[in-house]
């Protein structure tokens, strides 16, 4: 069992919960950067762990909210930040509407690399509270995020995010700046949510995504004739492959595809 101490305090480290802790002062101040704090800003930092980035957030905006899920690192942000608002929950269960009020959230967080999709989904349907996110996550997943059509890595993530979000890798980070180290190398990404025009059918353009790139190799045509009357599509060719297309390529794919009933 692997065992870090920090401040005092001891914790047998939970590999499920993802907790590997940032240790370099520098990448913490350039993640701070990116996520572009101000004084008075609503911000939800998830996962605070021992605090890395917490205590750089407090510098700016001291009445925070952290969201911890491990009740030993709860108990230690409730002892070191006093001024830290510290939700001791699971992030995925925990209402995100409240927490903005009346003003949009910054959320920033060096994520738990085990649930990372569902916490990018989950910040995917709340982006209507959502400002910013400045996450990090494992280079792999980021890359995926940040794709470019006609790439391996775009996919399903890929469109779906971008297409209600302006997503940007920013810079990677390597695992000899964590404890325990862990076996891959990290990357901070920036996610803003944006307005698109088909906001309110994010379901069912979430399910006409999947369906596209059900079979890679396989063409528009072939993934999408058995769900849906393709009869309408006239402005993009369905013998090209889901992997070739743009964002804006798929919002008018969506436009003139007929879901059967
Ligand atoms: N922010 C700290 C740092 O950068 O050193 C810790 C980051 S560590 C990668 C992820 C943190 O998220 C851990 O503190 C872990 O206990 C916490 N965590 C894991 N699953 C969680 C969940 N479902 N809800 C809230 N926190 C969670």
């Amino acid at each position: 069992m692997t065992k870090v101490e920090y401040k005092h305090t001891e914790i047998a480290v939970k590999k499920k919960l993802g907790q590997n802790f940032l240790t370099d002062r520098n990448i913490i101040r350039k993640i701070i950067r990116s996520a572009d704090l101000k004084p008075g800003d609503r911000v939800v930092e998830i996962g605070p762990g021992f605090g890395a980035l917490t205590g750089e957030i407090a510098t700016i905006c001291p009445d925070f909210t952290a969201i911890e899920k491990d009740p030993a690192l709860a108990e230690f942000i409730r002892n070191e930040f006093p001024s830290v608002n510290l939700i001791e929950h699971d992030v995925l269960k925990v209402n995100l509407e409240q927490i903005a009020d009346d003003r949009k959230i910054k959320v920033i967080g060096n994520i738990p690399y085990s649930i990372t999709s569902p916490i990018l989904f989950k910040l995917l349907e709340h982006r209507h509270c959502i400002q910013s996110e400045t996450l990090m996550m494992q280079q792999e997943v980021a890359l995926r995020l940040a794709a470019r059509p006609a790439t391996k890595e775009y996919g399903i993530l890929a469109v779906q995010l971008q297409t209600f979000c302006e997503v940007t890798y920013l810079f990677k980070v390597g695992k000899q700046v964590f404890r325990p180290k862990p076996e891959v190398d990290s990357a901070v990404v920036s996610i803003v949510p944006r307005q698109v025009a088909l906001d309110r059918y994010q379901k069912e353009y979430s399910t006409l995504v999947r369906r596209a790139f059900q079979q890679r190799r396989k063409t528009l045509n072939n993934n999408l004739k058995k769900e849906y009357d393709l009869s309408g599509v006239t402005d993009i060719d369905l013998h090209r492959r889901a992997e070739s297309l743009e964002i804006s390529e798929f919002e008018t794919l969506f436009s003139q595809v007929k879901a059967f009933r």
